[in-house]
């Protein structure tokens, strides 16, 4: 049997035993189907049975609850969306593409909420994310992105540039030239969230049976080895691992995130690094980095730039790229060389993120089959996992609201090329990404290869 907790850093510390719960005991009749006990299929349980409480919702894991990238992510509870807002009110106009973002900023809170009101322990801290920008390149990016959110609604209230002294009383690193501030973040210990969040729903009548794969899903049931589960409503909330149903192969491409933890640091090294309200933090370079101070003291930091596996495989070995590993560690050292030359790390793990390939995040419900989905969240999917469970909440009620009235509701992305097109072109999109890091740091200059390929690939 799979030892879960060697999943990832957080699920390691889980206090009591991953034990799964049972599984589907046979064919069963139910109102609501959700396929996948993340979070997206729990929020959405949360909310349909706090809406109706006699609703019957049965949930089915193929493994256990916050198996998937819901156990393993950087935490950040943050407010990102991966389409940005002026690539929103272009497809959407100015004030849809604010009401999403406003959206986004009050889910912050509503995770929050939903986690005191619950009694969920998730080590919840509120102080936002600086984003620190290392050389001239990142800094323009910086100043490029304040001005952007500015001129589409938002205000320094909601991002706001730092200079050098701001932004290294935030967080101390080598080279901080300057950044940005946003208070539209918490740090979170996302497998505490998860597996609260189980229990959580469970405590509200919803059935979760874990060990339990769907083979199949169609209108009107969710098809596992031990049964069926029919229901009218059947919700796919299976994010990096979609492409393992029949006919999903080309719906999101898994990309995997890989991340390692430190030791807990001692008083004096943190008196260094900063970080003093646990802030999130990464910097304005191209391939994505991202950490946390940890509640009992660590780094827990991740970045991509693991390879996309042929024809949009998972499997858990993936999780596991040392070349990945030890470019995070020489990162975490360049950022703060009070780690010293060779940063020490207790753990290293990864997952699958789903991206679409219009790198659109979406949610909807087809009321002519009653199939219902919602992901493509790529990495942030911690927040908007939960503006989708309220969402897909309201349509499966038939209840019409400021949610189900905001631009992502219903879009549809178009498929990924079929193979061999869609891993030469993820694969050459990470090349070009690292490489102009690389000559960005030489020559300070910003890449135009990156912001071609950004173009070519719709983000
Ligand atoms: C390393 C890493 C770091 C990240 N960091 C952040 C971050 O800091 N902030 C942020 O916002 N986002 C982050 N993300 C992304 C975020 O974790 C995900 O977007 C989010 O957890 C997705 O939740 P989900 O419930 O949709 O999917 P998942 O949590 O992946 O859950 C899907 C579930 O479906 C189950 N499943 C799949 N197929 C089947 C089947 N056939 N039958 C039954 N069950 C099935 C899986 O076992 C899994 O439990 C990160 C992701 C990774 C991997």
């Amino acid at each position: 049997m799979t030892d879960y907790r060697h999943l990832s850093y957080w699920l390691s510390g889980l206090d009591g035993p991953l034990t799964p719960r049972p599984g589907l005991p046979g064919d069963t009749d139910a109102d609501v189907a959700i396929v996948g006990a993340g979070y997206t299929g729990l929020w959405t349980a949360w909310y349909l049975a706090e809406a109706d409480p006699t609703l019957r919702v049965v949930v089915l894991e193929r493994e256990i609850a916050g198996y998937g990238a819901s156990g393993r992510n950087g935490g950040w509870c943050s407010a990102l969306f991966p389409t940005s807002l002026p690539a929103l009110a272009r497809r959407h106009g100015r004030d849809r593409a604010l009401a999403m973002q406003r959206a986004m900023h009050d889910t912050v809170a509503e995770v929050g909420r939903v986690a005191a009101a619950e009694g969920i322990d998730c080590d919840w801290r509120a102080g936002g994310t600086v984003m620190l920008a290392r050389g001239e390149a990142q800094l323009q990016r910086a100043r490029a992105e304040v001005a952007q959110a500015h001129a589409h609604g938002l205000t320094d209230d909601d991002l706001r540039l730092l200079d050098a002294a701001e932004a290294a009383a935030r967080c101390n690193a080598e080279g901080v030239r300057g950044g940005t501030y946003t208070p539209h973040c918490a740090a979170v210990h996302p497998a505490k969230l998860v597996r609260g969040l189980a229990r959580a729903v469970e405590r509200r009548g919803v059935r979760i049976h874990e060990r339990t794969p769907v083979t199949a899903l169609r209108p009107g049931a969710a098809v596992t080895p031990a049964g069926v589960v029919r229901a009218p409503v059947v919700v796919r909330a299976t994010e990096g691992y979609t492409p393992g149903l029949p006919g999903q192969r080309r719906t999101v491409a898994p990309v995997y995130s890989l991340m390692v933890a430190t030791p807990p640091l001692p008083e004096e090294t943190w008196a260094r690094i900063g970080l003093a309200e646990r802030e999130t933090f990464s910097d304005y370079r191209h391939v994505i980095v991202y950490g946390q101070r940890t509640a009992d003291g660590r780094l827990a930091f991740g970045g991509r730039g693991a390879p996309y596996h042929y024809a949009s495989r998972v499997r858990q070995g993936f999780d596991r790229e040392p070349r990945v590993f030890a470019a995070l560690r020489r990162a975490l050292g360049e950022l703060f060389p009070v780690l010293g030359p060779d940063v020490p790390v207790t753990h290293a793990w990864g997952g699958p993120l789903g991206v679409a390939r219009d790198w659109a995040a979406s949610v909807g419900l087809d009321r002519r089959t009653g199939l219902a989905w919602a992901g493509g969240y790529v990495g942030d999917g911690v927040g908007t996992s939960n503006l989708a469970g309220r969402t897909l909440a309201d349509l499966i009620r038939g209840v019409e609201s400021d949610l189900t009235a905001l631009p992502w509701v219903g879009h549809r992305s178009p498929h990924w090329e079929p193979e061999p097109l869609r891993w030469l072109a993820m694969n050459a999109g990470l090349r070009v990404m690292s490489s102009a890091d690389q000559s960005e740091h030489r020559t300070a200059r910003p890449s135009r290869r990156a912001d071609l390929f950004n173009r070519f690939l719709g983000h």
